[in-house]
């Protein structure tokens, strides 16, 4: 039996252990947290509550994220939802919602009445998405210059400045993690082509009833149950090199580790710090690490002593505070079974590309918020804010620049036995969820192809329907 160490406990090396334990290969996972999960985990604070490290989504189009799901028992605790609600701070309210047209107009009927934009933001909305259509999600001046930034995308199809705001901004920050002006208009037009026109599917909203935490416990249990074993509290301090091979990783106290194929699925900057220099010069793909920069996501957590809001999630226009989960309706199912119906109301409040936080004290924050959210929320004006957390993730995910796809190294290296995976490799993604796995999955194929195995893991893009799909020859 060919064994692999697989070392980070994220869902890049999960997607990846799980996969190879599925082909008969014995999986060593080491993470160095004591739980599983990286940065889309949940953990208990001091005070006993159990929070994500922040509130994640997955989309309909991810349909490498729902395959692993699926293999891992947890597909049931992911809650879709069809509509996508908006508020601007003058209460005007805008819906996303697939109608009874075909994909690319099943949005329609809700975008003609998206109160916080007008008829000349609208149109000029429809035009950008026209040349999506047309090109199908590969306008030609998406390469220029090895790259151009989505505003500037925008800028060049007239889009106004509301439609840049309470639109293009709204959606892209949220799903990329950067501004407009630092995000690479390939990652942009991708987004709204696979989640918005391609099909009628893509746009709806997953969102986990659980904390994260608990949707991996099948992970450990499936590498245990052929032959694995999964160490956590196990960081990995070093790669032994020999003859310009990977020999072997270490750990505390100088024990060794040894195996056919090595996974690195940790952060690129952990990576880049535990790479020998000799490595880094031996593959150019890895020299250039560095060069990949990182983005912020800003996570604040309301426990509020009464009931503030009756929808699952609700996304603000024009302020600080982008995204508000109602996570007692969320976790309602799951915790059906073990308590009464709870008193007050948990919240929580998502900020991408908080940049500007950083450095903001949190209570600066939590007031700034705290604002926001009984301006937008009136039964909140008079219910008491009975506990709060930010959590700030400087490096939550790389940035998507222009041209940051030439720094992303493929999942095999030129070093024999060495593979890596994680969201920042090249898998065409930007950072999310759906990236982690796919390189896992495209680090498992890789490791199986240098053994003599052709296995396929990955999975195609969500197919095309309604007019789409006969435009394209499909049907
Ligand atoms: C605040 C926040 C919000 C986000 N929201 C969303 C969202 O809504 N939707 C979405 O799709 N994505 C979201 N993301 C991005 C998503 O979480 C990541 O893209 C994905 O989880 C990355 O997985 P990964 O396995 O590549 O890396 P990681 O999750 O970082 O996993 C790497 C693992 O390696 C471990 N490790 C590091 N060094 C060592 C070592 N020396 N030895 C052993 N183990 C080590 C780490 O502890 C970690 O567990 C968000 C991220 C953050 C931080």
């Amino acid at each position: 039996m060919k064994s692999v160490i697989v070392i980070g406990g994220g869902l890049a090396g999960l997607a990846a252990g799980v996969a190879l334990a599925e082909s008969s290969w014995r999986v060593r996972l080491f993470e160095q947290r004591p739980f599983l999960g990286g940065r889309a985990t949940s953990y208990v604070l001091p005070d006993g509550e159990h929070v994500d490290n922040c509130q994640h989504v997955t989309l309909g189009c991810c349909t490498n994220l729902d395959d692993f799901y699926r293999r891992i028992g947890a597909a049931g605790k992911i809650k879709f939802f069809d509509r996508l609600l908006f508020l601007d701070p003058q209460g005007r309210k805008g819906e996303m919602q697939a109608g009874f047209l075909p994909a690319p107009f099943h949005l329609t009927g809700s975008f003609a009445s998206f109160a916080p934009l007008t008829l000349l933001d609208k149109l000029s909305i429809a035009r950008a998405m026209l040349d999506i259509l047309r090109t199908q999600g590969k306008p030609s001046d998406l390469l220029e210059n090895g790259g151009i930034s989505m505003l500037e995308w925008l800028r060049r199809r007239g889009q106004t400045k509301r439609a840049i705001e309470r639109f293009w901004r709204v959606v892209l920050v949220s799903a990329l993690d950067e501004e407009l002006d630092r995000t690479d208009a390939r990652f942009g037009v991708d987004v709204f082509w696979k989640a918005f026109l391609s099909n009628s599917t893509g746009y709806r909203m997953g969102v986990p009833a659980v904390p994260l935490g608990n949707l991996y416990d099948g992970c450990k249990s499936e590498i245990e149950r052929r032959g694995g074993e999964v160490t956590l509290r196990a960081p990995v301090r070093g790669l032994k090199i020999e003859n310009g091979e990977l020999a072997g990783v270490r750990f505390d106290e100088g024990r060794e580790e040894t195996a056919d194929a090595y996974l690195f699925a940790v952060p690129h900057t952990t990576l880049a710090e535990l790479l020998p220099e000799s490595v880094k010069q031996s593959d150019p793909a890895l020299a250039n690490l560095d060069k990949i920069k990182v983005a912020p996501i800003t996570g604040v957590h309301f426990w509020f002593d009464r009931p503030v809001m009756d929808e699952p999630f609700l996304t603000l226009l024009d302020t600080t505070t982008q995204w508000i989960f109602n996570k007692t309706a969320l976790y309602a199912d799951s915790n059906a079974k073990d308590q009464a119906a709870p008193k007050g109301q948990y919240l929580q409040l998502v900020i991408s590309a908080s940049h500007d936080l950083l450095q903001k004290p949190r209570q600066e924050i939590i007031d700034l918020c705290l604002t926001e959210i009984r301006h937008a929320l009136p039964p909140a004006r008079s219910a008491e804010l009975v506990k709060a957390t930010v959590i700030k993730e400087a490096a939550a995910t790389f940035s998507p620049e222009p041209g940051v796809d030439r720094w992303r190294p493929k999942q095999q290296t030129a070093i024999p036995r060495l593979f890596l995976a994680g969201d920042w490799t090249e898998t065409g993604w930007p950072a999310t969820m759906e990236g982690a796995v796919r390189s896992g999955y495209l680090a498992a194929e890789a490791i199986l192809r240098s053994h003599g195995a052709l296995r396929k893991f990955l999975q195609p893009d969500l197919a095309p329907d309604g007019f789409i799909a006969m435009w394209l020859g499909k049907h």
